[in-house]
């Protein structure tokens, strides 16, 4: 059987939730979100959809990893040229273990990290995302000269209230 080849499963119950089902890895666990009132046979089929979605979509990460990185190459050039290579990450990836943030970054070795959970929203906001994160090499602290670089992007502001818009729905607090 497949089974012994599954990933341990938690199911979480949610009185709040009416049709909607949702799942993300958490470490070793893939946890997924269903509403209260599912029978025994539809958390079974949600479980094993789920399950095939999230292999779907991790199969896509990990492709779209280099895309990441030319879309940060991109971005340098326009908006952060003058800094030349304190502003190039050394590492630029997607990642499905960061639910409490859109992205982020360790300025000590030049890594970024980019949530899954912003992979599938439109291009203008993954751009704010990295940029952001691309600036935090330059600049560690949200201060003014910080946000100074970030406004070179045009659409910061509308991206920044469209995430926040983003985590008020899902009742997130999502952070940068
Ligand atoms: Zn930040």
């Amino acid at each position: 059987m497949a089974g012994a080849r599954k990933p341990v499963v938690e199911v979480r119950r949610s009185q709040r939730r009416r049709r909607t089902v949702s799942a993300y890895r958490d470490g070793e666990r893939v946890v997924v979100l269903i509403p209260a009132q599912f029978s025994r046979a539809e958390e079974s089929e949600w479980v094993d959809r789920m399950l095939a979605r999230l292999a779907a979509r991790e199969g896509r990460l990990a492709r779209s990893d280099a895309e990441l990185l030319a879309r940060a190459t991109r971005l340098i050039k326009l908006y952060l040229a003058e800094h030349g290579t304190q502003a190039v990450p050394a590492s630029v990836r997607w990642v499905t273990n960061q639910n409490g943030r859109w992205g982020s970054c360790t300025p000590a070795d030049g890594t970024i990290r980019i949530s899954h959970r912003i992979q599938d929203m439109p291009d203008w906001v993954i751009d704010y995302v990295l940029l952001h994160e691309l600036v935090h090499l330059i600049v560690p602290s949200h201060n003014a000269r910080f946000w100074a670089l970030v406004a070179r992007y045009p659409k910061s502001e509308r991206a920044r209230g469209y995430l926040e818009g983003v985590a008020a729905a899902s009742g997130t607090p999502l952070t940068d």
